[in-house]
């Protein structure tokens, strides 16, 4: 059995580390556990120590591991440990014929890139009668395949998402280059972290617009150094 706890463990050690060398406080910063293929039983193991809020990029894996995650929080009533206050976190591409399936269940979708899929989920989020929470996912890489609007066509997004009905644009989103130079993985985060201030300071968006979703298991600690407020990470609990 894969220790868990340690590996958390390990990344908490990380985290403050680098909370430290720039003065930030862990409290700003919320870990994503993300799920993709684990096992019920591993959830469970992060469940218990104290971590609620989890991320799954595709939609039909998403609403099973959700309903697994639920009836095991009711069966375990109110002696459990864990928060009773599960989130969920749509973190990866999402199709607009899929929005109806994850907007019940998620409380924050992280991919939002393009108008249309803004309002395709602001017409169900209306029609549904909820409010949905959603960041922008940035290309803060250039590179052309990478989902993401463009890093010069983000604030005017931006400001479209922040007019639409049952809305809330909670922040950005960024995927680093997968690649060993640290140099590029933090130019990246600082371009989305410079954005962001940029947005935020422009005041087209309200007081929702607070988070930076950044970093994953190879690169979460230059994402805390560099302002990241959720950090989305998987492998680095989960892998064998
Ligand atoms: C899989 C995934 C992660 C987590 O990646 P790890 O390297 O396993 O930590 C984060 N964000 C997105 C969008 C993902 O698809």
């Amino acid at each position: 059995m894969i220790k868990i706890a340690n590996k958390l463990e390990k990344i908490e050690e990380g985290i403050a580390d680098a909370c430290r060398r720039v003065g930030r406080d862990r409290s700003e910063i919320t870990i994503v556990v993300v799920t993709k293929t684990v096992e019920i039983d591993s959830i469970k193991e992060a469940l218990k120590l104290g971590y609620s809020d989890f991320g799954e990029n595709r939609v039909q894996h998403l609403r099973q591991v959700a309903a697994d995650v639920q009836a095991y929080a009711q069966s375990q009533g109110g002696e459990a440990s864990f928060s009773p206050n599960i989130k969920w976190h749509m973190i990866g591409h999402l199709q607009r014929n899929k929005v109806k399936q994850v907007l019940d269940i998620t409380s924050l979708i992280h991919s939002v890139d393009t108008l249309r899929l803004a309002e395709e989920i602001s017409d169900a989020a209306v029609k549904a009668d909820i409010q949905a929470g959603v960041l922008l996912q940035v290309n803060c890489s250039g590179e052309p395949q990478k989902y993401g609007v463009p890093v010069g066509a983000a604030t005017h997004l931006a400001e479209q998402i922040a007019t639409m009905d049952n809305l809330r644009l909670c922040g950005l989103m960024t995927m680093a280059p997968l690649t060993m130079n640290k140099d590029i993985v933090r130019a990246c985060f600082v371009r989305a972290r410079e954005l962001f201030e940029e947005i935020r300071g422009e005041r087209i968006t309200g007081d929702d617009f607070c988070h930076l979703s950044m970093g994953m298991s190879q690169d979460y600690e230059i994402a805390v150094e560099e302002g990241a407020t959720i950090l989305r990470i998987g492998s680095a609990i989960f892998a064998m």
